[in-house]
């Protein structure tokens, strides 16, 4: 792989919290070279340093900040683009650059569930990206594409239950997430509605975990995604957290295990597809199981596996479902960017990216 020439990536809505995440990622990437940063006509035109209110802990990287922001249009020096973009003008902009022949990895909600889209965790569900050369066909477009993944508190309960659910057979889920303020946008929340609060409600958030988790947790199977049945019930809340959703998980089984061991085993066993393939950013091991019986917690647990593993703890005996647990990961790395990246690592690793543009 590392004598292959990188391919050019973009990032449309490089200023906000997921692009500042994405251009942190892929400003020094192995298989990427970052040529193009995207965002409104606000601030297209300034250097990516003036026009960014950065707020990550390291400095923007220096080959970038000079850079000058382009308006979101597809003239873009790039093949691929990575979208985070407001969701009311993700559709037609995303489509738009499938059809000129771009590959489109988003993170925005609007494709989500299109019938020949794939919503892919890479670790779960990487047999999705079949669909491509079907949508291709349907929508008329030539080398381009639309790869989605999934909203920040989804992508971590369907990587704790995907090794179960082969084992066992997941048949209800309850689950209650505590979502951090980044996962609104940097401008997202007011900070006087946030501190000192839990807001019990994020519009949207609790559909999307029903529907994106069956989704990917199902089959593709003769050219269509066929959703995994069982039921979930979702409570979301936002806290005032500023990076790291943590979620407490119920969960029952069709064949439930005899004892927390085998739920333990299957965790430290699994070894997905984007590991086997030592893929750049794919955490080793996925799933982090603390011990203790206080962790994980968010500001020590969120940064674990660079930001792309999730952690485990308290998994004991449910009175009410079969087993419960909590679990913790980092939002805009594993529940958006990094996710991408990892997706585009695998569909490279795969030849899904030659002939693009
Ligand atoms: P954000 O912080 O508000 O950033 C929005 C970005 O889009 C900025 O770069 C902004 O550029 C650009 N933008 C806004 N209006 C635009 C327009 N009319 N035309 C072109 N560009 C425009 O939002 P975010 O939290 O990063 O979320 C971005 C997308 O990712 C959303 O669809 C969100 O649902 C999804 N997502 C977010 C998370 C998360 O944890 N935050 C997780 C998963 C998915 P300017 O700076 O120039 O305004």
């Amino acid at each position: 792989m590392t004598d292959q020439p990188k391919i050019k990536v973009g990032v449309l809505g490089a200023t906000g919290s997921v692009g500042q995440r994405f251009v942190q990622l892929l400003a020094d990437h192995p298989w990427f070279e970052l040529t193009a940063v995207a965002a409104s006509e606000r601030s297209a035109g300034k250097t990516y340093r003036e026009a960014c209110n950065w707020f990550l802990s390291a400095d923007i990287p220096a080959n970038i900040a000079e850079m000058t922001i382009q308006p979101i249009d597809t003239n873009l020096d790039c093949q691929l683009v990575f979208s985070a973009i407001p969701g009311d003008i993700a559709k037609p902009v995303e489509e738009k650059f499938a059809a000129a022949g771009y590959g489109v990895m988003s993170n925005v909600k609007v494709h989500r569930y299109d019938a020949d889209v794939p919503l892919v965790t890479a670790e779960v569900n990487p047999d999705h990206l079949q669909m491509l050369p079907i949508q291709r066909k349907n929508r008329g477009w030539d080398t381009g594409f639309i790869v989605t993944n999934s909203n920040c508190s989804t992508m971590p309960l369907v990587i704790t239950l995907a090794p179960l659910h082969r084992a066992f057979g997941v048949k209800a889920v309850i689950v209650h997430t505590m979502q951090a303020l980044s996962g609104a946008g940097y401008n997202g929340v007011p900070s006087l509605a946030a501190l000192d609060n839990v807001i019990p409600f994020i519009g949207g958030e609790e559909e999307k975990m029903v529907i994106e988790s069956k989704k990917m947790l199902g089959t593709f199977e003769n050219a269509q995604f066929t959703p995994a049945e069982f039921a979930l019930s979702a409570h979301c809340n936002r806290v005032s957290t500023i990076d790291g959703h943590m979620e407490t998980v119920s969960v029952a089984f069709h064949r439930p295990p005899a004892d927390e061991s085998e739920i333990v085993r299957l965790w430290q066993e699994w070894n997905p597809l984007p590991q086997q393939l030592g893929l750049p950013s794919a955490p080793v091991p996925p799933i982090v199981i603390r011990r203790e019986p206080n962790r994980p917690q968010t500001r020590l647990d969120r940064d674990a596996g660079n930001g792309m593993a999730v952690s485990v703890g308290r998994l004991r005996k449910c009175d009410v479902l079969d087993y419960k647990f909590v679990l913790l990961s980092h939002n805009t790395v594993r529940g958006a960017a990094g996710a991408s990246v990892l997706n585009a690592e695998l569909m490279l690793a795969q030849g899904m990216l030659d002939g693009l543009r």
